[in-house]
């Protein structure tokens, strides 16, 4: 995810229950406002408001002080603090209020830092309907300071398997786990070498790790990003190429299944079985978003140094995919039953050249504006 994960902000939801429906037509009962979340997301901060169902919505700004507004008609809110209170914001956004008005209307209030202007609003959402806007200063913002060493951005890579697994066998023995080791420390390298991120590895050498204790700490490390790193094989040897995973629908549900019993901090929102839902739905969708974006980022920069397997960018339920509010993708280096790649995964300086690719795709990631993020 862009952004500290102590600094995501959350206006929890409550528990809808009986309370959207009041014994009228489905069509004509108000829909109930289910959450708000500000966050940056690239040079834009991005507000999104879950809803119960689609909504009418009317926006604009307001000056002395600057505030952005939205106007839903036909809502009640089903926030944490009843009909009126209020939440932090996130860059531009200071905070964010929201009040009940008359004749089932609602208005949520964005107290702004600057001047600012939309850059994007959407209706969408695949399990509920969300409103989402896009947010960024007219004007940039009084000059921020060259990043700290505390705001560099965290990445986790990890190295698939160790010690007692060793992963795929290639064609002349050479083993996944020692391959996709070098391969992380090259990246790691790559990485330390811009002196712009902080790079943290699951193993740094022929050690067993545990699945589960690779999530573990990539969110204790609380990672900005997490790279795992392996190389496939197949029954078929023509099969060749390098692909990337990213968390597929079902791993997904998987995640918000294991996310009940993490530490994932959703603000002051109690912590009973809806509003986590509805919470960690918004976690997990922006989280998802992340991660195949830096797919669309990492996969035509590993096209040019290496083959690409058809259909690269591919989905799917692995454990270590399944961190709800860590973007993450699995690379699959190439196939160790392949003579030709087995034979490239060998060389230092394809493994290099590859580190290199995935460095770039770091980087163009977390300085693209990411402004559009992709919807299923
Ligand atoms: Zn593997």
């Amino acid at each position: 995810m862009d952004l500290n994960r102590r600094s995501l902000m959350f206006a929890g939801a409550t528990a809808l229950g009986s309370v959207a429906l009041t014994g009228r037509a489905w069509g004509d009962a108000p829909a109930a406002v289910r959450g708000v979340l500000v966050h940056e997301s690239g040079q834009a901060v991005r507000v999104t408001v879950a809803l119960e169902r689609a909504a009418q919505a009317r926006t604009f700004f307001l000056s002395d002080p600057d505030r952005f507004v939205v106007d839903l008609s036909n809502c009640t809110l089903a926030l944490p603090q009843g009909a009126a209170g209020e939440g932090p914001g996130a860059g531009v956004v200071r905070r964010f209020r929201y009040a009940a008005r008359p004749e089932n209307a609602a208005r949520l209030v964005f107290d702004l830092e600057a001047p600012a202007r939309l850059l994007r609003q959407e209706l969408g959402g695949r399990r509920a309907p969300e409103l989402s806007f896009d947010l960024a200063p007219t004007a940039p913002l009084a000059a921020a300071p060259a990043p700290s060493r505390s705001q560099r951005r965290t990445i986790v890579v990890d190295a698939g398997h160790g010690g007692r697994d060793p992963g795929a066998i290639g064609t002349t023995g050479v083993r996944e786990k020692d391959v996709v080791l070098d391969a992380a420390l090259q990246l790691r390298q790559a990485l330390e070498s811009r002196g712009q991120y902080r790079v943290a590895l699951t193993r740094d050498a022929d050690r067993y790790v545990e699945l589960e204790d690779r999530l573990r700490f990539a969110r204790a490390q609380n990672a900005d990003l997490f790279i795992s790193i392996h190389a496939d094989s197949h029954a078929n040897s023509e099969a060749q190429g390098a692909s990337v995973y990213t968390i597929s629908e079902r791993g997904e549900t998987r995640a918000q299944n294991m996310a009940q019993n993490w530490d994932i901090d959703l603000g002051g929102a109690s912590r009973t079985g809806g509003v986590q839902d509805i919470l960690l739905d918004l976690y997990q969708r922006e989280t998802t978003n992340r991660s195949a974006q830096f797919a669309q980022q990492v996969i035509p920069r590993l096209g040019a140094v290496a083959p690409l397997l058809r259909n690269t960018h591919r989905n799917a339920g692995f454990y270590v995919l399944l961190a709800p509010d860590v973007p993450a993708v699995l690379i699959e280096t190439g196939f160790l039953s392949n003579v030709t790649d087995e034979r490239r995964l060998c060389d230092p300086r394809a493994r290099q050249a590859m580190a290199e690719a995935m460095a770039q795709a770091v980087d163009t990631y977390f300085a693209a504006p990411q402004l559009m993020a992709a919807r299923a």
